[in-house]
């Protein structure tokens, strides 16, 4: 194999375990790709086959699935499963099911999945680059690097940040409307927008509808009636209202008790979004830094300057009485894989919905200071004499 695959097995430090975990994670995840697209990618048996070797050769001799099938068999159930009995899989991965019962992939393979995934192959040599999405094959930080390289190597601080912030605000919407605003925010065309996908259209009977997800503004899933949002800590589900003339916008009806506004139907003719690979590695973790912007902002006194330097952190938060923070922001599903690489800011916020990482953290990176956001805002607006 190109790539010098090790066994890792025998040597199960730290690091070994990293790359066990993130080489059969990717090799499970790009065999589902493979799965769930075999009708239309004449590629894609042998990319299953492909990967079936990648996972025996991870394991080692006689320990992993051995024919394509049984592997596909094992993406149905929890990905615990494909590891080595006495491994401690991380507890995300570790109920993480790839495949749903219609052998489409599952929302959480995206969500979680793509956190592990890594080059199992050089860049040229990838035989399955031309057709698998990058978020399966490439690490988040190849996404980024690839979506920002010509601004960071023009050294732009100005458009970098603008068009960052751009892909944060705007990963869907109608395709005149996004270039007028792309202009205005003084952003470059960095990322492809694709038509939205058949799974996230409303089928009206003059028109077609899609739903951005009142948090992260992307299209949700479509099945039967329901409308719903692949990441779960948004709780983003609800129902086609029924009772709507069919001719005018189908409403919602909410199904969760999380504070959300219920998004409005757009029509989607002429209808972009983002290509899934920069919406996830660029879009989501951008949600809860631009939040913790948003909300610093109020505090009197207080300015924010976002990925200063083309990204050396992610915020500096300065206040009029001459204090400084650098901040790094991680919306992670592992501390762990936090930890594993460490940020470089001493100030590391988590959004709420991890505040069970604050304290794992602590105790991983006892030089850094942990914090969720809203314990974060309140340690600066203390700082600057407010009221915490
Ligand atoms: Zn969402």
């Amino acid at each position: 194999m190109s790539v010098g695959l090790a066994t890792v097995l025998p040597m199960l430090t730290s690091e070994a375990e990293e790359q066990l975990c993130r080489r059969l994670t990717t090799a499970a995840l790009r065999a589902a790709v493979a799965w769930s697209r075999r009708s239309s990618e004449p590629g894609a048996w042998r990319e299953l086959s492909r990967m079936t070797g990648v996972v025996s050769y991870v394991l080692g001799p006689g320990r992993g699935p051995s024919t394509p099938l049984e592997l596909v068999d094992r993406l149905g159930k929890p990905l615990s499963g494909l590891f080595p009995g006495d491994f401690a899989v991380p507890d995300e991965l570790a109920d993480l099911v790839l495949l749903n019962s219609s052998e489409s992939l599952t929302d959480r393979a995206i969500e979680v999945g793509c956190e592990y995934t890594e080059a199992l192959f050089g860049e040229v040599e990838d035989p399955a680059r031309a057709w698998l999405p990058t978020w399966a094959w490439q690490r988040a930080e190849q996404v980024q690097r690839s979506v920002f390289e010509e601004l960071i190597s023009a050294g732009d601080e100005h458009a970098y940040t603008a068009t960052r912030r751009f892909l944060i605000e705007n990963p869907a919407g109608d395709e005149s409307t996004l270039v007028q605003r792309m202009n205005a925010a003084g952003a470059r065309r960095v990322a492809r927008y694709d038509p939205v996908a058949p799974d996230r259209v409303w089928p009206g009977v003059a028109n077609q509808w899609w739903w951005p997800c009142p948090v992260r503004r992307w299209p949700m899933r479509i099945k039967d009636e329901f409308v719903e949002c692949g990441y779960s800590h948004h709780e983003a589900r609800f129902r086609v209202d029924a009772g709507a003339g069919s001719r005018s916008a189908p409403r919602l009806l909410k199904l969760t008790s999380a504070k959300l506004r219920v998004p409005a139907a757009q029509s989607a003719d002429r209808a972009r979004c983002l290509d899934l690979a920069v919406w996830r590695f660029v879009t989501v973790p951008g949600v809860p830094e631009l939040t913790l912007e948003r909300r610093l902002l109020r505090i009197d006194g207080v300015s924010v300057d976002m990925w200063p330097g083309l990204d050396r952190v992610d915020l500096t938060v300065s206040t009029t009485g001459g204090r400084r923070w650098e901040v790094d922001v991680k919306d992670r599903s592992e501390p762990s894989s936090i930890a594993a690489d460490p940020p470089a800011a001493r100030d590391i916020v988590v959004p709420d919905y991890r505040r069970g990482q604050v304290n794992p953290l602590r105790r991983m990176l006892p030089d850094k200071r942990v914090w969720t956001v809203t314990g974060f805002v309140r340690h600066v607006r203390k700082r600057t004499g407010g009221v915490a």
